[in-house]
């Protein structure tokens, strides 16, 4: 039995962020994670996308977010379990909570912070029959190294930021990016819609809309693509076919646990603590759903602080922390060491 303070399910930036705050107040966590290494959707689905909007970073590299984080915590010594899926939960008598994974590992905290992001990552795909036949072997539906499609000729489906952010940024690597959607508008942000526009007037991404991909079609891996644009079919050569439509978001076991859901979210009391309907289980970043919910990376630090107060409470109910400033007064120093 792994014995913590607190359990924390999703080792994606919220996830991890919640150990340096639980660490301040010197409260143990240990993280389950159902992937085989931290960053949650910024290790599986941008690495090496640049991130704007953290505060005190004009640019940082999702990856290397995600390595400053690790960085920032390991100093409170925080236990992982990863590669498991956090499968049931039991309250005790004592209001502590048993956590078993899929592996059978089992984890006693005295709170339980669910952190889980989109839950389990399944990526929406286009009802063409042969698809499956050409995964991994043209079609792609993560961009985890961009590398890989240097020199290339790329096919992107999709209509959102996933599928014109990785259009510009695959303009400067691939040999070729075509850009297909079914309508004329984009839901993007105007700036990527505008900057795609651009690029487009330079010559260096196709535009091919309103049209979609109905056919695949190569021998032992991908080579070409059966579009439809208004009613006539268009063939494309193309090594890659990235269709971006977004994830299906999939609570998986946690959607059993009693949990108040909402819109395949959990329902949190954002006035205070960002606490579920279960007393001790909390739920923060993606996960989590209250009235002007932003799903942003600085959002997730956020509850993560608010809910390690609460935490903190929880488990000194007679003690009164006053909060101070990491610099002053010594809660804690960043020489590495927990004073
Ligand atoms: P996640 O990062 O989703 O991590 C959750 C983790 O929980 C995952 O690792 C998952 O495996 C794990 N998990 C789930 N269920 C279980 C279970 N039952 N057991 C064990 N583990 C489980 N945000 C910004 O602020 N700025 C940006 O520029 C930005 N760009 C983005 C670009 C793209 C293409 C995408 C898709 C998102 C972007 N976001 C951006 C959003 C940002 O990535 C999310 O807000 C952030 O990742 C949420 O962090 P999280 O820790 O809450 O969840």
């Amino acid at each position: 039995m792994i014995e913590t303070d607190i359990l924390i399910i999703g080792a994606g930036p919220t996830g991890l962020f919640a150990v340096f705050e639980a660490g301040l107040l010197k409260l143990r966590c240990h993280i389950i994670d159902a992937l085989p290494n931290i960053g949650g959707q910024l290790t599986q689905l941008y690495p090496k996308k640049p991130i704007f909007d953290i505060p005190g970073y004009p640019t940082v590299q999702a990856e290397e977010l995600v390595n400053n984080l690790y960085e920032q915590i390991k100093q409170f010594e925080p236990g992982f379990t990863l590669n498991e899926i956090a499968q049931t939960i039991d309250k005790q008598e004592d209001g502590t909570f048993i956590v078993t994974t899929d592996n059978g590992t089992k984890h006693h905290a005295n709170a339980v912070a669910i952190a889980a992001g989109l839950g389990s990552f399944e990526p929406r795909k286009p009802p063409i029959d042969t698809l499956s036949k050409y995964e991994e072997k043209g079609v792609e539906y993560f961009i985890r190294e961009p590398e890989k499609f240097k020199g290339k000729k790329v096919l992107i489906a999709g209509g959102g930021d996933s599928a014109l952010d990785w259009s510009i940024f695959l303009a400067d690597v691939a040999a070729e990016v075509t850009l297909v959607h079914r309508r004329n508008e984009f839901r993007g942000a105007l700036d990527s819609v505008e900057k795609v526009q651009e690029l487009k007037n330079q010559g260096k991404i196709k535009l091919i809309t309103p049209a979609e991909v109905i056919g695949l079609e190569g021998k032992d891996k991908l080579e070409k693509l059966i579009i439809e644009k208004e009613g006539s079919k268009l063939e494309k050569e193309v090594d890659y076919f990235i269709p971006l439509f977004g994830l299906t978001p999939k609570l998986g076991p946690i959607a059993n646990w009693g949990l108040e859901i909402e819109k395949n979210a959990i329902k949190v009391n954002n006035a205070l603590d960002y606490q579920t309907n279960i007393e001790g289980i909390y739920a923060i970043g993606d996960i989590n759903i209250y009235p002007g919910k932003l799903k942003l990376i600085l959002c997730g630090f956020h509850e993560a602080t608010l809910m390690c107060q609460s935490i903190y409470n929880r488990i000194n109910p007679d003690k009164k922390y006053v909060l101070k400033y990491t610099t002053v007064g010594g809660v804690q120093g960043f020489d590495g060491t927990v004073k």
